[in-house]
């Protein structure tokens, strides 16, 4: 339920109001403070809740309930975009572009820290790499694991650029401590566990959307990261399961806008995975910047034939170079 409240409610009428209702009728109240008005975002069971006595208080401009199950992450309850600033001052969602780059796999320090240097020459704000990688196979290469996440951190000491990688389990939350956003790749979407954990934690977080969720189920999962207390959400698109096998997976493009209108969480998209073939990457993330991403994430490899994992997805440094001005130079095109 949403309670929009008069521009001359005093914040001790707010405040008491909200008692109020807390006390009243045992639902959690979220307070958003705009500049004209202030929103009240009831969560909780609200079906007890008597509409026309909260419509006539005198100073309640107007209330209604809210259909969508997903209430933190809605943004009917927090109208403005939310803004997530990284410790050396990156903002994610405040109308900027920023990509996030780097290998798949971290590999080795020299790999990891020579594609660091060049990604940060050609524009990206945040370095990519994973050190625990979800495969298909057993068999396939695992990652460098507490290796890697220590390569990552003497990349980000070299380059100043922080960090972005995949945790695959709540045990681990705690070697994740100083790495800058962490990332729930696609397969963990709906490990409700882990993303309670993550809630209890103040992290960012960038959330893959399942290989086959819905919008709903993948706004859902970012609710049960909210609901624990961490607002810091970054959504990412990164193509879903459909019948066309020509490319890996399909970019959901229409789900930017959509996902933008609904939640007020950043959206950042992932044109490597999306399409699993370098020489589509610069064209789905151009189609993505126009439709509104705030951010990329895209796979970068100095030897793409002999990369650990995803070589074919991967640009090279040059080739990243190239699609990064091309990216730049669109978004500034749209904002002048
Ligand atoms: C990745 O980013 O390397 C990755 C495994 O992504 P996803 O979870 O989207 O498949
Ligand atoms: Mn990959």
């Amino acid at each position: 339920m949403i309670i929009v409240l008069k521009p001359e409610c005093t914040s001790q009428q707010a405040t008491e109001f909200c008692n109020l209702l807390t006390e009243k009728y045992d639902v959690k109240v979220n307070t958003w403070n705009g500049v004209h008005s202030t929103v009240l975002g009831l969560i909780g069971d609200t079906t007890q809740i008597d509409i026309d006595y909260i419509d006539a208080q005198k100073f309640v401009e107007s209330v209604k309930r809210v259909q969508e199950p997903y209430k933190k992450a809605n943004r009917k309850f927090h109208p403005d975009n939310t803004v997530i600033e990284l410790s050396n001052g990156v903002k994610i969602g405040d109308g900027s572009l920023q990509i996030m780059a780097g290998p798949c796999s971290v590999e080795s320090e020299e790999q990891i820290i020579s594609i660091a240097k060049s990604v940060k020459n050609s524009g990206a704000s945040i370095l990519r790499g994973g050190a625990f990688k979800p495969r298909t196979s057993p068999y396939s290469f695992q990652g460098l694991k507490a290796e890697g996440l220590d390569l990552l951190k003497e990349a980000r000491k070299a380059t100043g650029l922080p960090i972005v990688t995949e945790i695959m389990k709540e045990s681990h939350i705690d070697m994740f401590e100083s790495v800058d956003i962490i990332q729930v790749g696609a397969r963990n979407m709906q490990n409700f566990e882990l993303l309670k954990e993550l809630g209890k934690t103040n992290k960012p977080i960038l959330l893959k959307r399942g290989l086959s969720a819905t919008i709903e189920e993948w706004l859902m999962s970012a609710e049960y990261i909210m609901a624990g207390g961490n607002n810091n959400v970054i959504l990412c698109e990164r193509g879903i399961r459909t019948y066309e096998n020509f490319t890996r997976n399909t970019l959901d493009v229409s789900a930017i806008p959509i996902v933008k209108s609904l939640s007020h969480l950043p959206v950042v998209v992932d044109p490597s995975h999306a399409s699993g073939r370098a020489w589509l990457v610069e064209p789905l993330a151009m189609a993505a910047v126009a439709s509104g991403a705030d951010g990329l994430i895209i796979e970068v490899h100095n030897d793409p034939a002999h990369a650990l994992s995803d070589g074919a997805q991967s640009l090279t440094p040059e080739q990243f170079d190239s699609v990064a001005k091309k990216l730049f130079n669109l978004k500034k095109s749209l904002l002048d």
